[in-house]
Protein backbone atom coordinates (compact mmCIF):
# COMPACT_ATOMS: atom_id res chain seq x y z
CA UNK A 1 0.00 0.00 0.00
CA UNK A 2 2.87 2.55 0.80
CA UNK A 3 4.88 1.31 -2.45
CA UNK A 4 1.46 2.75 -4.59
CA UNK A 5 2.24 6.63 -4.01
CA UNK A 6 5.43 6.51 -6.12
CA UNK A 7 2.93 5.94 -8.95
CA UNK A 8 0.65 8.75 -8.61
CA UNK A 9 0.87 12.22 -10.49
CA UNK A 10 3.20 14.45 -8.64
CA UNK A 11 0.71 17.10 -7.78
CA UNK A 12 -1.24 14.76 -5.84
CA UNK A 13 1.46 13.13 -4.12
CA UNK A 14 2.35 15.40 -0.72
CA UNK A 15 -1.55 15.06 0.10
CA UNK A 16 -1.62 11.41 -0.75
CA UNK A 17 1.51 10.86 0.77
CA UNK A 18 -0.37 12.05 4.31
CA UNK A 19 -2.95 9.64 3.61
CA UNK A 20 -0.33 7.03 3.26
CA UNK A 21 1.48 7.79 6.30
CA UNK A 22 -1.82 8.04 8.36
CA UNK A 23 -2.79 4.54 6.52
CA UNK A 24 0.52 2.94 7.46
CA UNK A 25 0.52 4.64 10.88
CA UNK A 26 -3.18 3.16 11.65
CA UNK A 27 -1.81 -0.32 10.22
CA UNK A 28 0.73 0.06 12.65
CA UNK A 29 -1.17 0.86 15.30
CA UNK A 30 -3.94 -1.98 14.47
CA UNK A 31 -0.93 -4.31 14.27
CA UNK A 32 0.44 -3.49 17.70
CA UNK A 33 -3.41 -3.63 19.14
CA UNK A 34 -3.61 -7.05 17.56
CA UNK A 35 -0.74 -8.03 19.03
CA UNK A 36 -1.45 -6.22 22.34
CA UNK A 37 -5.09 -7.97 22.56
CA UNK A 38 -5.13 -11.52 19.91
CA UNK A 39 -2.67 -13.98 22.27
CA UNK A 40 -5.68 -13.66 24.82
CA UNK A 41 -7.39 -16.40 23.80
CA UNK A 42 -4.37 -18.06 23.15
CA UNK A 43 -3.41 -17.24 27.01
CA UNK A 44 -6.59 -17.99 28.86
CA UNK A 45 -6.37 -21.65 27.01
CA UNK A 46 -3.10 -21.98 28.31
CA UNK A 47 -3.71 -20.65 31.67
CA UNK A 48 -7.54 -22.81 31.67
CA UNK A 49 -5.81 -25.96 34.07
CA UNK A 50 -3.95 -23.36 36.06
CA UNK A 51 -6.93 -21.53 36.80
CA UNK A 52 -9.45 -24.20 36.79
CA UNK A 53 -7.15 -25.41 39.81
CA UNK A 54 -6.78 -22.33 41.27
CA UNK A 55 -10.60 -21.73 41.51
CA UNK A 56 -11.21 -24.96 43.32
CA UNK A 57 -8.69 -25.50 45.61
CA UNK A 58 -9.92 -22.03 46.67
CA UNK A 59 -13.63 -22.39 46.44
CA UNK A 60 -12.70 -25.45 48.90
CA UNK A 61 -11.31 -23.74 51.00
CA UNK A 62 -14.00 -20.93 51.52
CA UNK A 63 -16.60 -23.70 52.12
CA UNK A 64 -14.45 -25.63 54.60
CA UNK A 65 -14.60 -21.91 56.38
CA UNK A 66 -10.27 -21.33 56.15
CA UNK A 67 -10.34 -18.85 53.90
CA UNK A 68 -12.69 -16.22 53.72
CA UNK A 69 -14.42 -15.06 50.40
CA UNK A 70 -12.80 -11.85 50.13
CA UNK A 71 -9.23 -13.13 50.69
CA UNK A 72 -10.30 -16.41 48.87
CA UNK A 73 -11.05 -13.94 45.54
CA UNK A 74 -7.82 -11.85 46.44
CA UNK A 75 -5.54 -14.59 45.65
CA UNK A 76 -7.54 -16.06 42.67
CA UNK A 77 -6.81 -12.41 41.13
CA UNK A 78 -3.36 -12.95 41.95
CA UNK A 79 -2.78 -16.39 40.06
CA UNK A 80 -4.81 -15.25 37.49
CA UNK A 81 -2.53 -12.38 36.75
CA UNK A 82 0.32 -14.33 37.55
CA UNK A 83 -0.40 -17.21 34.41
CA UNK A 84 -1.47 -14.63 32.08
CA UNK A 85 1.37 -12.26 33.04
CA UNK A 86 4.18 -11.41 31.28
CA UNK A 87 2.48 -10.77 28.11
CA UNK A 88 5.62 -10.14 26.22
CA UNK A 89 7.17 -13.49 27.01
CA UNK A 90 3.62 -15.37 25.80
CA UNK A 91 4.48 -13.27 22.67
CA UNK A 92 8.01 -14.51 21.79
CA UNK A 93 7.40 -17.94 22.87
CA UNK A 94 4.38 -18.13 20.09
CA UNK A 95 6.63 -16.81 17.74
CA UNK A 96 9.73 -19.17 18.43
CA UNK A 97 7.09 -21.88 18.36
CA UNK A 98 6.25 -20.56 14.44
CA UNK A 99 9.66 -20.73 13.62
CA UNK A 100 9.89 -24.30 15.03
CA UNK A 101 6.63 -25.06 12.89
CA UNK A 102 9.08 -25.32 9.48
CA UNK A 103 10.53 -28.61 9.44
CA UNK A 104 14.40 -28.16 9.53
CA UNK A 105 14.82 -30.32 6.45
CA UNK A 106 12.09 -28.30 4.65
CA UNK A 107 14.77 -24.99 5.88
CA UNK A 108 16.01 -22.35 3.18
CA UNK A 109 19.59 -23.78 4.43
CA UNK A 110 18.88 -26.99 3.09
CA UNK A 111 17.41 -26.08 0.00
CA UNK A 112 20.25 -23.66 -0.73
CA UNK A 113 22.60 -26.79 0.00
CA UNK A 114 20.80 -29.06 -2.58
CA UNK A 115 20.55 -25.50 -5.15
CA UNK A 116 24.45 -25.51 -4.69
CA UNK A 117 25.64 -28.57 -5.70
CA UNK A 118 26.74 -28.90 -9.77
CA UNK A 119 25.09 -32.35 -10.25
CA UNK A 120 21.66 -32.60 -10.97
CA UNK A 121 20.17 -33.32 -7.41
CA UNK A 122 16.87 -34.07 -5.41
CA UNK A 123 16.04 -34.47 -1.86
CA UNK A 124 12.99 -36.61 -1.35
CA UNK A 125 11.14 -37.35 2.04
CA UNK A 126 10.93 -40.99 3.52
CA UNK A 127 7.44 -41.36 1.35
CA UNK A 128 9.53 -40.22 -2.45
CA UNK A 129 7.91 -36.72 -2.22
CA UNK A 130 10.38 -33.72 -3.39
CA UNK A 131 11.66 -31.62 -0.85
CA UNK A 132 14.26 -29.67 -2.53
CA UNK A 133 15.58 -30.18 -6.59
CA UNK A 134 18.09 -27.58 -7.46
CA UNK A 135 17.76 -26.02 -11.13
CA UNK A 136 20.34 -28.73 -12.94
CA UNK A 137 17.57 -31.51 -11.69
CA UNK A 138 14.65 -29.62 -12.70
CA UNK A 139 16.09 -29.65 -16.28
CA UNK A 140 17.18 -33.21 -16.49
CA UNK A 141 13.18 -33.91 -15.74
CA UNK A 142 11.01 -31.21 -16.21
CA UNK A 143 7.98 -33.03 -14.85
CA UNK A 144 9.75 -33.60 -11.45
CA UNK A 145 8.24 -31.28 -9.18
CA UNK A 146 8.03 -30.18 -5.70
CA UNK A 147 6.15 -32.00 -3.14
CA UNK A 148 5.05 -34.52 -5.85
CA UNK A 149 6.20 -37.71 -5.69
CA UNK A 150 9.49 -38.08 -7.47
CA UNK A 151 8.18 -41.66 -9.19
CA UNK A 152 5.37 -40.04 -11.24
CA UNK A 153 8.46 -37.98 -12.63
CA UNK A 154 11.13 -40.57 -13.93
CA UNK A 155 10.85 -42.30 -17.00
CA UNK A 156 13.26 -45.40 -16.67
CA UNK A 157 12.73 -48.42 -15.06
CA UNK A 158 16.54 -48.43 -13.40
CA UNK A 159 15.68 -45.59 -11.31
CA UNK A 160 12.41 -46.37 -9.91
CA UNK A 161 13.50 -49.65 -9.08
CA UNK A 162 16.77 -48.01 -7.22
CA UNK A 163 14.38 -45.26 -5.36
CA UNK A 164 12.28 -48.19 -4.03
CA UNK A 165 14.56 -50.47 -2.80
CA UNK A 166 16.58 -47.42 -1.20
CA UNK A 167 13.13 -45.87 0.61
CA UNK A 168 12.80 -49.77 1.62
CA UNK A 169 15.81 -50.78 2.61
CA UNK A 170 16.98 -46.94 3.88
CA UNK A 171 20.42 -47.83 2.47
CA UNK A 172 22.09 -46.67 -0.76
CA UNK A 173 21.69 -47.31 -4.08
CA UNK A 174 23.40 -47.13 -7.42
CA UNK A 175 21.61 -47.17 -10.79
CA UNK A 176 23.03 -46.59 -14.27
CA UNK A 177 21.00 -45.81 -16.85
CA UNK A 178 20.95 -44.89 -20.63
CA UNK A 179 19.00 -40.95 -21.02
CA UNK A 180 17.95 -40.92 -24.33
CA UNK A 181 15.83 -37.39 -24.13
CA UNK A 182 16.75 -35.04 -25.50
CA UNK A 183 20.81 -36.83 -26.76
CA UNK A 184 21.92 -40.30 -25.52
CA UNK A 185 23.69 -39.59 -22.30
CA UNK A 186 24.67 -42.18 -19.98
CA UNK A 187 23.97 -41.51 -16.44
CA UNK A 188 24.69 -42.70 -13.00
CA UNK A 189 22.18 -42.11 -10.01
CA UNK A 190 23.78 -42.14 -6.14
CA UNK A 191 20.96 -42.34 -4.09
CA UNK A 192 22.25 -41.93 -0.62
CA UNK A 193 20.03 -41.38 2.83
CA UNK A 194 20.39 -38.44 4.86
CA UNK A 195 19.50 -38.52 8.41
CA UNK A 196 17.27 -35.20 8.96
CA UNK A 197 16.14 -34.30 12.76
CA UNK A 198 12.51 -33.61 12.87
CA UNK A 199 10.31 -30.98 14.71
CA UNK A 200 9.79 -33.75 17.64
CA UNK A 201 13.62 -33.96 18.30
CA UNK A 202 13.53 -37.46 16.89
CA UNK A 203 15.52 -38.02 13.09
CA UNK A 204 14.12 -38.61 9.78
CA UNK A 205 15.73 -40.56 6.53
CA UNK A 206 15.78 -38.53 3.74
CA UNK A 207 16.67 -39.48 0.56
CA UNK A 208 19.21 -37.49 -1.61
CA UNK A 209 18.83 -37.89 -5.34
CA UNK A 210 22.29 -37.18 -6.99
CA UNK A 211 23.00 -37.52 -11.08
CA UNK A 212 26.67 -37.95 -12.51
CA UNK A 213 26.66 -37.63 -16.64
CA UNK A 214 28.81 -40.61 -17.33
CA UNK A 215 29.18 -40.21 -20.97
CA UNK A 216 32.47 -38.18 -21.71
CA UNK A 217 33.68 -41.97 -19.39
CA UNK A 218 32.03 -44.06 -22.10
CA UNK A 219 33.09 -42.46 -24.80
CA UNK A 220 36.70 -42.90 -23.94
CA UNK A 221 36.40 -46.12 -22.52
CA UNK A 222 35.25 -47.25 -25.75
CA UNK A 223 37.72 -45.35 -27.93
CA UNK A 224 40.07 -47.11 -25.60
CA UNK A 225 39.17 -50.46 -25.75
CA UNK A 226 38.68 -49.71 -29.53
CA UNK A 227 41.99 -48.81 -29.91
CA UNK A 228 43.81 -52.01 -28.11
CA UNK A 229 41.60 -54.21 -30.12
CA UNK A 230 42.35 -52.40 -33.18
CA UNK A 231 46.56 -52.36 -32.23
CA UNK A 232 46.35 -56.26 -31.25
CA UNK A 233 44.75 -56.61 -34.75
CA UNK A 234 47.35 -54.97 -36.56
CA UNK A 235 50.51 -56.60 -34.38
CA UNK A 236 48.60 -60.05 -35.14
CA UNK A 237 49.04 -60.02 -38.55
CA UNK A 238 52.31 -59.81 -39.02
CA UNK A 239 53.30 -62.10 -36.07
CA UNK A 240 50.85 -64.75 -37.77
CA UNK A 241 53.11 -63.92 -40.62
CA UNK A 242 55.88 -64.32 -39.07
CA UNK A 243 55.26 -67.69 -37.42
CA UNK A 244 53.88 -68.76 -40.73
CA UNK A 245 57.04 -68.72 -42.68
CA UNK A 246 59.07 -69.98 -39.62
CA UNK A 247 57.33 -73.34 -39.65
CA UNK A 248 57.89 -73.80 -43.24
CA UNK A 249 61.23 -73.08 -43.25
CA UNK A 250 61.62 -75.42 -40.47
CA UNK A 251 59.53 -77.96 -42.84
CA UNK A 252 59.46 -77.94 -46.19
CA UNK A 253 61.33 -75.23 -47.26
CA UNK A 254 64.14 -76.22 -44.91
CA UNK A 255 66.55 -77.23 -47.89
CA UNK A 256 65.20 -74.46 -50.64
CA UNK A 257 67.11 -71.87 -50.96
CA UNK A 258 65.93 -70.02 -53.17
CA UNK A 259 62.40 -70.26 -51.21
CA UNK A 260 64.31 -69.47 -48.17
CA UNK A 261 65.63 -66.33 -49.40
CA UNK A 262 62.27 -65.04 -50.52
CA UNK A 263 60.52 -66.10 -47.14
CA UNK A 264 63.08 -64.22 -45.61
CA UNK A 265 63.06 -61.19 -47.07
CA UNK A 266 58.66 -60.97 -46.26
CA UNK A 267 59.24 -61.63 -42.59
CA UNK A 268 61.83 -58.55 -42.46
CA UNK A 269 59.58 -56.42 -44.00
CA UNK A 270 56.60 -58.15 -41.64
CA UNK A 271 58.73 -57.51 -39.02
CA UNK A 272 59.83 -53.81 -39.93
CA UNK A 273 56.10 -53.64 -40.43
CA UNK A 274 55.62 -54.15 -36.17
CA UNK A 275 58.30 -52.14 -35.53
CA UNK A 276 56.90 -49.01 -36.97
CA UNK A 277 53.93 -50.04 -35.73
CA UNK A 278 55.12 -50.38 -32.00
CA UNK A 279 57.20 -46.91 -32.71
CA UNK A 280 54.19 -45.28 -33.91
CA UNK A 281 51.98 -45.95 -31.17
CA UNK A 282 54.67 -45.27 -28.58
CA UNK A 283 55.29 -42.19 -30.27
CA UNK A 284 51.26 -41.54 -29.87
CA UNK A 285 51.19 -42.24 -26.48
CA UNK A 286 54.06 -40.07 -25.18
CA UNK A 287 52.41 -36.77 -27.36
CA UNK A 288 49.42 -37.79 -26.19
CA UNK A 289 50.91 -37.81 -22.35
CA UNK A 290 52.43 -34.22 -22.49
CA UNK A 291 49.16 -32.64 -24.50
CA UNK A 292 48.58 -30.43 -21.74
CA UNK A 293 51.94 -29.46 -22.05
CA UNK A 294 52.48 -26.48 -24.61
CA UNK A 295 56.85 -26.89 -26.10
CA UNK A 296 58.48 -23.18 -25.11
CA UNK A 297 61.46 -23.85 -26.61
CA UNK A 298 62.07 -21.57 -29.70
CA UNK A 299 62.74 -23.49 -33.13
CA UNK A 300 63.41 -22.39 -36.59
CA UNK A 301 61.19 -24.84 -38.77
CA UNK A 302 62.81 -23.87 -42.02
CA UNK A 303 66.11 -26.46 -41.38
CA UNK A 304 63.58 -28.91 -40.26
CA UNK A 305 61.58 -29.29 -43.04
CA UNK A 306 65.08 -29.16 -45.18
CA UNK A 307 66.36 -32.28 -43.05
CA UNK A 308 63.01 -33.70 -43.36
CA UNK A 309 63.11 -33.61 -47.37
CA UNK A 310 66.63 -34.64 -47.97
CA UNK A 311 66.21 -37.87 -45.53
CA UNK A 312 63.19 -38.58 -47.82
CA UNK A 313 65.11 -38.23 -51.19
CA UNK A 314 66.35 -41.73 -51.64
CA UNK A 315 62.26 -43.01 -51.19
CA UNK A 316 61.14 -40.09 -53.49
CA UNK A 317 64.03 -41.64 -55.87
CA UNK A 318 62.82 -44.93 -55.19
CA UNK A 319 58.71 -43.68 -56.71
CA UNK A 320 60.88 -41.21 -59.48
CA UNK A 321 59.04 -38.38 -57.56
CA UNK A 322 60.37 -35.34 -57.69
CA UNK A 323 60.71 -33.10 -53.96
CA UNK A 324 60.38 -28.80 -54.93
CA UNK A 325 61.23 -26.97 -52.01
CA UNK A 326 60.16 -23.21 -51.48
CA UNK A 327 61.28 -22.46 -48.02
CA UNK A 328 61.95 -18.60 -47.09
CA UNK A 329 66.25 -17.93 -46.71
CA UNK A 330 65.30 -16.20 -43.40
CA UNK A 331 64.81 -18.06 -39.97
CA UNK A 332 60.71 -18.76 -39.10
CA UNK A 333 60.68 -19.40 -35.56
CA UNK A 334 57.86 -21.17 -33.87
CA UNK A 335 57.34 -22.74 -30.05
CA UNK A 336 58.19 -26.15 -30.56
CA UNK A 337 59.51 -29.81 -29.98
CA UNK A 338 62.09 -30.92 -32.76
CA UNK A 339 62.03 -34.10 -32.58
CA UNK A 340 58.10 -34.24 -32.85
CA UNK A 341 58.23 -31.47 -35.69
CA UNK A 342 60.40 -33.28 -37.52
CA UNK A 343 58.10 -37.11 -37.19
CA UNK A 344 55.12 -34.61 -38.32
CA UNK A 345 56.93 -33.81 -41.67
CA UNK A 346 58.76 -36.71 -42.16
CA UNK A 347 54.85 -38.14 -41.83
CA UNK A 348 52.96 -35.79 -44.51
CA UNK A 349 55.97 -35.62 -47.13
CA UNK A 350 56.32 -39.19 -46.56
CA UNK A 351 52.34 -39.66 -47.41
CA UNK A 352 52.55 -37.61 -50.08
CA UNK A 353 55.20 -39.63 -51.56
CA UNK A 354 53.18 -43.06 -51.18
CA UNK A 355 50.16 -42.02 -52.27
CA UNK A 356 50.37 -39.08 -54.60
CA UNK A 357 53.27 -40.46 -56.04
CA UNK A 358 51.46 -41.11 -59.38
CA UNK A 359 51.83 -36.99 -59.87
CA UNK A 360 55.53 -37.19 -60.56
CA UNK A 361 56.55 -33.98 -57.86
CA UNK A 362 55.39 -33.37 -54.18
CA UNK A 363 55.83 -29.17 -53.15
CA UNK A 364 56.62 -28.34 -49.71
CA UNK A 365 55.98 -24.56 -49.23
CA UNK A 366 55.87 -22.28 -46.05
CA UNK A 367 54.36 -19.21 -45.87
CA UNK A 368 53.43 -16.77 -43.29
CA UNK A 369 49.24 -15.85 -42.93
CA UNK A 370 47.05 -14.80 -40.78
CA UNK A 371 44.42 -17.34 -38.52
CA UNK A 372 40.93 -16.31 -38.77
CA UNK A 373 41.16 -14.92 -35.54
CA UNK A 374 43.81 -12.65 -36.94
CA UNK A 375 46.51 -14.03 -35.65
CA UNK A 376 49.60 -14.43 -37.52
CA UNK A 377 50.63 -18.23 -38.21
CA UNK A 378 53.42 -20.61 -40.30
CA UNK A 379 51.30 -22.05 -42.55
CA UNK A 380 53.70 -25.31 -44.26
CA UNK A 381 51.82 -26.86 -46.92
CA UNK A 382 52.79 -30.31 -48.62
CA UNK A 383 50.88 -30.86 -52.16
CA UNK A 384 51.22 -33.63 -54.11
CA UNK A 385 49.25 -34.39 -57.56
CA UNK A 386 48.37 -38.05 -56.80
CA UNK A 387 45.02 -39.64 -57.12
CA UNK A 388 43.43 -37.29 -54.07
CA UNK A 389 41.15 -38.44 -51.75
CA UNK A 390 37.48 -38.61 -52.47
CA UNK A 391 35.52 -36.19 -49.67
CA UNK A 392 33.92 -38.80 -47.60
CA UNK A 393 37.24 -39.52 -46.38
CA UNK A 394 38.61 -36.50 -45.29
CA UNK A 395 36.78 -35.58 -41.86
CA UNK A 396 37.78 -39.42 -40.89
CA UNK A 397 41.30 -38.94 -41.92
CA UNK A 398 43.26 -38.03 -38.50
CA UNK A 399 41.43 -41.20 -36.67
CA UNK A 400 43.39 -43.86 -35.56
CA UNK A 401 44.11 -46.96 -38.14
CA UNK A 402 41.92 -44.66 -40.57
CA UNK A 403 42.61 -45.97 -44.01
CA UNK A 404 40.97 -44.57 -47.46
CA UNK A 405 42.56 -48.31 -48.72
CA UNK A 406 43.54 -50.54 -46.26
CA UNK A 407 45.78 -53.07 -48.66
CA UNK A 408 46.89 -49.88 -50.44
CA UNK A 409 48.40 -48.60 -47.13
CA UNK A 410 49.46 -52.16 -46.17
CA UNK A 411 51.47 -52.80 -49.13
CA UNK A 412 52.90 -48.68 -48.92
CA UNK A 413 54.42 -50.21 -45.40
CA UNK A 414 51.62 -47.81 -43.73
CA UNK A 415 50.46 -48.07 -39.79
CA UNK A 416 46.97 -46.38 -40.67
CA UNK A 417 48.75 -44.14 -37.25
CA UNK A 418 50.17 -41.00 -38.84
CA UNK A 419 48.35 -38.37 -39.48
CA UNK A 420 46.73 -39.59 -35.83
CA UNK A 421 50.02 -38.46 -34.68
CA UNK A 422 50.10 -35.29 -37.16
CA UNK A 423 47.25 -33.85 -35.76
CA UNK A 424 47.87 -34.70 -31.79
CA UNK A 425 51.40 -32.81 -32.26
CA UNK A 426 49.52 -30.17 -34.18
CA UNK A 427 47.28 -29.85 -31.13
CA UNK A 428 50.48 -30.10 -28.38
CA UNK A 429 51.90 -26.92 -30.56
CA UNK A 430 48.49 -25.48 -30.19
CA UNK A 431 48.08 -25.47 -33.95
CA UNK A 432 45.52 -26.96 -36.35
CA UNK A 433 45.57 -29.45 -39.68
CA UNK A 434 43.76 -28.31 -42.66
CA UNK A 435 43.22 -30.97 -45.48
CA UNK A 436 42.19 -30.04 -49.05
CA UNK A 437 41.60 -32.12 -52.01
CA UNK A 438 40.38 -32.64 -55.26
CA UNK A 439 39.83 -36.42 -56.48
CA UNK A 440 42.40 -36.78 -59.49
CA UNK A 441 43.76 -33.39 -58.75
CA UNK A 442 45.76 -34.46 -55.77
CA UNK A 443 45.91 -33.36 -52.03
CA UNK A 444 47.28 -30.43 -49.99
CA UNK A 445 48.25 -30.96 -46.36
CA UNK A 446 48.59 -27.79 -44.13
CA UNK A 447 49.91 -27.74 -40.66
CA UNK A 448 49.78 -24.28 -39.29
CA UNK A 449 51.42 -22.69 -36.01
CA UNK A 450 50.87 -20.28 -34.08
CA UNK A 451 54.30 -17.67 -34.93
CA UNK A 452 56.36 -16.32 -32.17
CA UNK A 453 58.66 -13.34 -32.43
CA UNK A 454 61.81 -14.48 -34.07
CA UNK A 455 65.08 -13.83 -31.10
CA UNK A 456 66.28 -10.60 -33.46
CA UNK A 457 62.96 -9.40 -34.08
CA UNK A 458 62.60 -8.49 -30.47
P1 LIG B 1 49.16 -44.72 -43.16
O1 LIG B 1 50.13 -45.28 -42.21
O2 LIG B 1 48.18 -45.71 -43.68
O3 LIG B 1 49.80 -43.91 -44.23
P2 LIG B 1 48.07 -42.21 -42.26
O4 LIG B 1 47.35 -41.90 -41.03
O5 LIG B 1 49.34 -41.50 -42.52
O6 LIG B 1 48.26 -43.78 -42.25
O7 LIG B 1 47.10 -41.95 -43.46
C1 LIG B 1 45.78 -42.42 -43.40
C2 LIG B 1 45.24 -42.65 -44.81
O8 LIG B 1 45.08 -41.41 -45.46
C3 LIG B 1 46.17 -43.43 -45.67
O9 LIG B 1 46.00 -44.80 -45.49
C4 LIG B 1 45.77 -43.00 -47.06
O10 LIG B 1 44.66 -43.78 -47.46
C5 LIG B 1 45.27 -41.56 -46.86
N1 LIG B 1 46.27 -40.54 -47.29
C6 LIG B 1 47.16 -39.90 -46.52
N2 LIG B 1 47.88 -39.02 -47.21
C7 LIG B 1 47.43 -39.10 -48.49
C8 LIG B 1 47.79 -38.43 -49.72
N3 LIG B 1 48.74 -37.50 -49.78
N4 LIG B 1 47.08 -38.77 -50.83
C9 LIG B 1 46.10 -39.71 -50.79
N5 LIG B 1 45.73 -40.36 -49.67
C10 LIG B 1 46.39 -40.07 -48.53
Amino acid sequence: MCASVATRAPDDAAGASRLEKKACAMAIDDSSSSSFFAPWPDRLRHSAIILLAAGLALCGLVLLADLSLARAMAVFVCIAAAALVPWRLHHVAASRDDVRAVSPVESAAVSAIVAGMPDPAVLLDRAGRVIHLNAAAAQLAPARRKNELAQFALRSPEIITALREAIATTEPRRATYLDQVPVDRWMELIITPVPVPTLFGGTEKCMLMTFHDQTPLRRVEEMRADFVANASHELRTPLAALSGFIDTLQGPAKEDAKARERFLGIMHTQATRMARLIDDLLSLSRVELSAHVRPDACVDIVPIIRQVADGLEPLAGERQVAIEIELPETPVTIAGDREELLRLFENLIENALKYGASGGRVIVSLIQATSGEGAPEVRIMVRDFGPGIAPEHLPRLTERFYRVDVGDSRAQGGTGLGLSLVKHILNRHRGRLLIESVPKNGAVFTACFPQTKSPSAS
